[in-house]
């Protein structure tokens, strides 16, 4: 199997050294391997991404000492393979329709049980189900899905479909938190509580980070998923739509993340250390390799 990594921004912000770090891990990995390097420029929010942090990403990068192969995967030009997949799992009754704001979500998560903490999961506040006898799909299958409208997968039902696929787990090359490292059992009992009914479509996007991320991973034929520790938890939402979706199940390594002197992860709006900055400053390419221990 040639090994096939990929480095993902989102061109929101300017690189910092967190990113620099994650790309040229990968980077390094792929070489020792005689693999491959592929970029993805993760563009689905159109209200954030912008031309001049696209064109950014790809000089920084240059400018490492990174090369590969023209053009990248665009995730803007991705709606077509999101939509069907979405068309699929609403045909299958596994998303549903959500219209709750972000307030109904908090009112309803801590309303239950008084004084019980709403749990969090990798995407924030685990979705209490409101909607979830409402909107499923398809009341009448000559009807089209709905769009621009909050499809969220019902992740009971996910489990009924995937309850056959023992053991559910995926293998950590790097490290999770906790130094976790190798087979990764995801617990199928666990998923409702830590996990729950995840956003696959956002109303403004008609997809979401999970959904894209799993379809662009299969389509560029991706061996070895190389990103920040950050995404480790996110990983078993990954698995369980690969499950669904019949894609095979990467690699993962998870990696440590780079952290300001406050041990705060940095941010995109962290200028001060964003890549060109150094580059203004006069850094090499070595310097950066060096600041990130590489
Ligand atoms: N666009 C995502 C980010 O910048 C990529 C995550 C991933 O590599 O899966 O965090």
């Amino acid at each position: 199997m040639t090994f096939r990594t990929r480095f993902a921004p989102s061109p929101t912000g300017p690189l910092h050294l967190g990113h620099a770090y994650s790309a040229l891990l990968a980077y390094d990995m792929a070489m020792a391997a005689g693999g491959d390097f592929l970029l993805r420029i993760e563009d689905i929010d159109r209200s954030r991404a912008r031309p001049e942090w696209e064109e950014q990403i790809y000089d920084d990068l240059r400018w490492l000492g990174i090369w590969w192969p023209d053009p990248a995967m665009r995730q803007s030009e991705r709606t077509a393979a999101y939509q069907s997949a979405l068309d699929e799992l609403w045909q299958r009754e596994i998303v549903y329709i959500c219209t709750c704001s972000r307030r109904d979500i908090e009112l309803a998560a801590s309303a239950p049980q008084e004084g019980v903490e709403p749990t969090f999961g990798p995407d924030g506040l685990i979705y209490p189900g409101t909607c979830r006898d409402k909107g499923h799909g398809p009341i009448d299958p000559e009807l089209e899905r709905p769009k621009d409208v909050v499809l969220r997968l019902d992740m009971d039902r996910a489990i009924q479909c995937i309850a056959h696929h023992h053991p559910t787990n995926f293998t950590e090359d790097g490290t999770g938190p906790d130094g976790k490292h190798g087979p990764i059992e995801i617990r199928q009992d666990t998923l409702i509580n830590s996990i729950g009914d995840v956003v696959l479509a956002r109303r403004d996007m008609g997809t979401s980070y999970h959904l894209s991320v799993v379809l662009d991973d299969a389509a560029q034929g991706i061996t070895h998923v190389v990103r920040g520790q950050d995404l480790f938890e996110a990983t078993k939402i990954h698995v369980v739509l690969q499950i669904l979706l019949g894609l095979p199940t990467p690699i993962y390594h998870h990696h440590k993340l780079i952290r300001d002197e406050n041990g705060k992860r940095l941010a995109k709006r962290d200028d001060a250390r964003a890549i060109a900055k150094f580059r203004q400053d006069g850094a090499t390419p070595e310097d950066i390799r060096r600041m990130v221990g590489l």
